[in-house]
């Protein structure tokens, strides 16, 4: 069979990063993140002035270079694609720019029918609602996944503490993310629909297990 790539879309508290995890422990694909990308970059020239500055941007809180990301992702997909494995991406495309960059690439290794878009389709209010009320621990800050599984959980299963709200998370944040998503990344999902990917809707208003179950199964039917 050959590797597919997976492309996890959906807003903020959609758990497209647990979903990605999940689907890792399939075989033959690779998740491949964003945020670890940069980091591996960072980590193999840390003396270039080039990456030198792009480290004190990230470091005070900018946003690292978007071509030289861009570089970097293309890099990693073309690697990926060289040790056989099929992708995940759960944080990229983000952007169409990001999108009209990637997927010819990635078409012209994987092909066409290989590439599936999987659209988490989750309200607003859904998406307030899981963001707005994040719990963490109060020792370490670990997070709570906001899903039905963990609302009994009083304290950390890794350090015993007390479960907390977070203070800084407020509607007003959760709504705007919400807001920046529709915007910026649901654009994607037209771009991928327009160029004839497939694309499959996942009901995001579900446990993650059932979430898990509906995208094993859209991967399966084709
Ligand atoms: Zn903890």
């Amino acid at each position: 069979m050959p590797q597919k790539v997976i492309i996890l879309i959906g807003p903020p508290g959609s758990g497209k990063d647990t979903q990605a995890d999940l689907l890792e422990k399939e075989p033959g694909v690779v998740h491949l993140k964003s945020s670890k990308i940069i980091e591996d970059n960072f980590r193999a020239d840390p003396e270039n002035p080039e990456i030198k500055k792009q480290i004190e941007i990230k470091n005070s809180g900018g946003l690292v270079d978007p071509p030289m990301v861009q570089r970097w992702i293309k890099e990693a997909i073309n690697k990926t694609h060289s040790s056989g494995s099929g992708i995940i991406f759960s944080g990229s495309p983000r952007t169409l720019l990001e999108a009209e960059e990637e997927l010819p690439v990635l078409e012209s290794l994987y092909g066409k029918e290989n590439i599936i878009g999987l659209d988490i389709i989750l309200s607003e209010d859904e998406s307030v609602k899981r963001n707005s009320s994040r719990r963490v621990c109060k020792a370490n800050s670990h997070p709570v996944p906001n899903f039905p599984e963990y609302d009994n959980l009083t304290a950390c299963p890794e350090d015993g503490s007390e479960i907390i709200i977070r203070a800084d998370d407020n509607v007003e944040t959760a709504k705007h993310r919400y807001n920046v998503y529709l915007e910026q990344t649901k654009p994607v999902v037209d771009y991928l629909k327009k160029n004839n990917f497939r694309v499959v809707d996942i009901n995001g208003e579900q446990s993650i297990a059932d979430v898990h179950r509906d995208i094993l199964n859209s991967l399966h039917d084709s």
